[in-house]
């Protein structure tokens, strides 16, 4: 059975890109020993010139809205959703615990999400409208759009979730 590639590609050249299907989870180390779990999210890198994966919001209050806000719609993040196994959340008691060290993460935090790439932070959030435009502009200027694929169709590739450890500011350690 084929594997579904999920393929971005430019409206302004013949740039083409691949979205990794790999799971990837990030913990932080806070100063005070604690460990927490944070939110990666694919992100378009101008520094790398691709696509990569990226932290994810890290504003208190984003934070707080993830913690409440419905799930996001769009068609990739449905995707990663599935693969991460994070669909359905729960608040149990160690989700309270993570909570409030996601809260002392935002408080301390003096850098901007990184690239978990190359560190760098000239990064844009890669989300996709139904229409399968992104709002990312190409360095050729034209507006990076994916392939259409069917987020609930078909099997999809299993591969062992791969935990980054980062510090407080987002270093790999
Ligand atoms: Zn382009
Ligand atoms: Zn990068």
């Amino acid at each position: 059975m084929a594997i579904p590639r999920l393929e971005v590609r430019c409206h302004g050249c013949d740039y083409i890109g691949h979205i990794s299907w790999k799971p990837l989870a990030i913990e932080y180390r806070l100063p005070d020993g604690r460990r927490v779990r944070g939110r990666c999210r694919k992100a378009w890198c101008f520094t790398c010139d691709g696509i990569t994966d990226a932290e994810g919001a890290l504003g208190r209050d984003e934070i707080q809205a993830n913690m409440t806000a419905p799930a996001p719609r769009g068609v990739l993040s449905r995707l990663v959703r599935r693969l991460s196994g994070s669909g359905n959340s729960t608040h149990s008691p160690t989700d309270l615990l993570q909570q409030e060290g996601l809260k002392q993460l935002a408080k301390d935090r003096k850098s901007g999400p990184k690239c978990l790439h190359c560190g760098g932070q000239a990064i844009v959030p890669l989300e996709f409208g139904s229409d399968g435009n992104s709002d990312v502009r190409h360095h050729c200027s034209g507006i990076l759009y994916l392939i259409p694929v069917d987020p609930d169709s078909g099997p999809l590739p299993s591969y062992r979730l791969q935990t980054m450890v980062l510090d407080s500011e987002g270093n790999k350690l």
